[in-house]
């Protein structure tokens, strides 16, 4: 039985390629009432159905650089001409309290935190690649341009999967939350992380 007074929450790195479906496996674990995901900055612009502090932090390049030099970040990375960061007062401020504490960032953003903090990692991987071009297409009318850039972004972020201490296959929501919560609840009995 650990001591309560040293106990505090685990770290937990989510990570995969854009179109697999992070963002939805995220929000289903965040129904879980003992974890949390963490809100990041961005520089870049909200979408029409993204809110302030709830999605990310919007702010400008300027104002994401002033965070990074005053050592405000955990972590930050650029992708696709965006800066991204995880704020680091409030992650320690939930782990301090216990939290189980999700960030769902790149690999870029993956690696880093690993260097610095215990934390568990985990891939969400596409069941194939056909199935990730058909998830792009689905997602709007990008021109081939684009597609092509985005697919090969995900590309280099898979060859990361390795890096990671699991790797989960997003083919069914459900299946894919049901294995993440039962890898969070292993390690969180296992003290990983502590
Ligand atoms: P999107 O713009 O589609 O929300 O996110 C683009 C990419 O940035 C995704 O791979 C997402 O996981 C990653 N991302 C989101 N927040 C952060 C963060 O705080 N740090 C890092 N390194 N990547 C992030």
């Amino acid at each position: 039985m650990k001591d309560p007074a040293t106990t505090t929450g685990l770290l937990v790195v989510i990570s995969g390629p854009g179109g697999v479906g992070k963002g939805t496996v995220c929000q289903e674990l965040l129904k879980d009432g003992d974890l949390a995901v963490s809100v990041s900055v961005t520089t870049r612009a909200p979408r029409p159905d993204e809110k302030e502090g709830r999605h990310y932090y919007f702010r400008t390049r300027a104002e994401f650089e002033r965070l990074r030099a005053e050592g405000r970040l955990l972590e930050s990375a650029e992708v696709s001409g965006n800066l991204y960061g995880t704020p680091r007062a409030e992650v320690e401020k939930l782990l301090a309290a216990g939290k189980t504490v999700i960030l769902e960032i790149d690999v870029q953003g993956g690696r880093q935190v690993k260097s610095v903090l215990p934390c568990l990692t985990i891939f969400l991987m596409p069941p194939s690649r056909e199935e990730l071009e058909a998830r792009f297409c689905r997602r709007g009318a990008d021109s081939a341009q684009v597609m092509a850039a985005r697919m090969a972004l995900a590309v280099e972020e898979i060859a990361a999967a390795a890096d990671y201490d699991f790797v989960v296959v997003n083919d069914e929501l459900a299946r894919t939350v049901t294995e993440v919560r039962q890898i969070i609840k292993t390690a969180r009995e296992k003290g990983d992380g502590i």
